[in-house]
């Protein structure tokens, strides 16, 4: 592992947990439904030995209201069993997590990079690393989105097929708490995914990490670009509630490579903010002009991140006008179930991307998928495989390759 402590950027930030087989990924597609129920309870139950709660806030009637509700204002709310660890308690999760493992024998080899994986007659043998070779009978492959982004030359070296994934692209959203408080008080839904089909051009746009009472945050993306994202703490609020509102965007011929295409929107806002992401109230962009930092200082909803970390300036000059157009789509419908987030007043950081990985090409065994490569002893797991989007996610896609190994013992 090349990092100097375990867990990725999710169970070091935020902790939200997804516990939903089609969330995060779809688990469907390597088992049965009621077979992938019982691994994402499982999952559950793991986070709840070392420190998470048992009860979820999980209410089907009430989320039943809510997703009426939103069907009302032609959209589609997806109910699903959520907890959050917070920022402030996932250090101690994490730290009971890696003691138990290490108890059981597991060894982590921390601030260590793999290098190469060394190929013979078919198999992998030898895991060629900063700190020595090492010889392996099986290999989960499971760098995480970043560290696949920069393994293509050891793909095509290996022969393994992939494929690009949609590319997520949208705003990060802040307005006051209050507006959402009957969705997270009353109906007991945290982090509500709500799903429209815009339209005008009939795209998929989608809500996305909700952040009750939280904070706005810098996120770093490759090639020194910035972004945005959020967080909740579990004790320290804030006034502000945010979430992200992505438009999906699939791409075919002659350019596939959405990680590409997410790239240069990241890069335009960022050229347009001097280097950092963009922040504009909701009014500017409906009129068309940029906001500017005093009209930042005047707006009713105070940012949570600070304004020597964004610039005050032009979503709608950066992104292309289909986005732009998704985005106000999306937040007119959203006004029906969040009276007042289609304000002036409300804010939108941008970028804000979700580059996912290539999915790469796994084998499939009585119609279900799974995650053995085209080389026999090489597995993948993980946001790196391009089959997971979230802790709960890659949590499965471990078991499922871990399941895989043992049918081949
Ligand atoms: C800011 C932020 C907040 C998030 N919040 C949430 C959330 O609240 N809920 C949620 O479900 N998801 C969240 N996510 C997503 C979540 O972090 C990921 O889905 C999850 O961490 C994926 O796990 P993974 O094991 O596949 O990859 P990672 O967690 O990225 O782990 C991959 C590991 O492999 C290491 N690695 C890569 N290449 C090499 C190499 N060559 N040699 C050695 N080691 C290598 C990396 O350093 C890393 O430690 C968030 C993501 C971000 C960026």
């Amino acid at each position: 592992m090349r990092r100097r402590t375990i867990g990725g950027s999710g169970l070091n930030s935020d902790g939200k947990l997804n516990f939903n087989p089609k969330i995060g990924g779809d688990l469907t597609e390597f088992l049965p439904l009621e077979e992938a129920k019982k691994v994402i309870d499982d999952i559950d139950k793991t986070f709840q030995k070392y420190g998470v709660e048992q009860s979820s806030k999980y209410d089907e009637e009430k989320l039943e209201k809510l997703s009426t509700k939103a069907a009302q204002a032609e959209m589609k709310f997806v109910k699903i069993k959520q907890k959050h660890i917070g920022s402030d308690r996932l250090r101690e999760v994490i730290r009971r997590f890696q003691e138990d493992l290490e108890n059981r024998g597991v060894e982590f080899n921390l601030s260590t990079t793999v290098k190469d994986l060394k190929y013979d007659r078919g198999r992998i043998t030898e895991v060629e690393t900063s700190k020595g070779t090492f010889p392996c009978d099986y290999v989960i492959w499971a760098p995480g989105r970043k560290g696949s982004l920069n393994s293509t030359s050891l793909y095509d070296r290996l022969g393994l097929k992939y494929f690009f994934n949609p590319i997520d692209i949208g705003v990060r959203v802040e307005f006051p708490s209050s507006l959402m408080r009957e969705i997270v008080e009353e109906y007991e839904c945290w982090d509500p995914k709500v799903y429209i089909r815009t339209p005008t051009f009939d795209d998929k746009v989608r809500t996305f990490c909700t952040c009750p009472y939280g904070y706005v945050t810098i996120e770093s993306y490759e090639d020194s670009l910035r972004g945005v994202n959020g967080y909740s703490k579990f004790k320290k609020w804030s006034d502000n509630t945010n979430f992200a509102l992505l438009v999906t965007v699939g791409l075919t011929q002659p350019l596939n490579d959405t990680t590409e295409y997410g790239r240069r929107i990241a890069h335009v806002a960022n050229i347009l903010g001097g280097g950092k992401p963009l922040l504009q109230r909701y009014g500017d962009l409906r009129r068309g002009r940029r906001s500017k930092p005093e009209s930042i200082k005047e707006n009713h909803v105070k940012p949570t991140l600070s304004l020597d970390e964004v610039t005050p300036g032009d979503i709608g000059l950066a992104y292309p006008y289909r986005l732009v157009l998704d985005i106000k789509e999306e937040l007119e419908k959203l006004n029906n179930i969040i009276p007042g987030i289609a304000e002036d007043s409300t804010l939108l950081y941008g970028p804000e991307v979700k580059f996912y990985s290539r999915r790469i090409e796994t084998v499939e065994k009585k119609g279900f998928r799974t995650l053995q490569t085209s080389i026999q002893n090489l597995f993948v797991a993980g946001d790196g495989s391009g089959y997971s989007r979230g802790i709960v996610g890659a949590a499965w896609t471990g078991i499922i390759a871990a399941r895989g190994i043992k049918s081949l013992d």
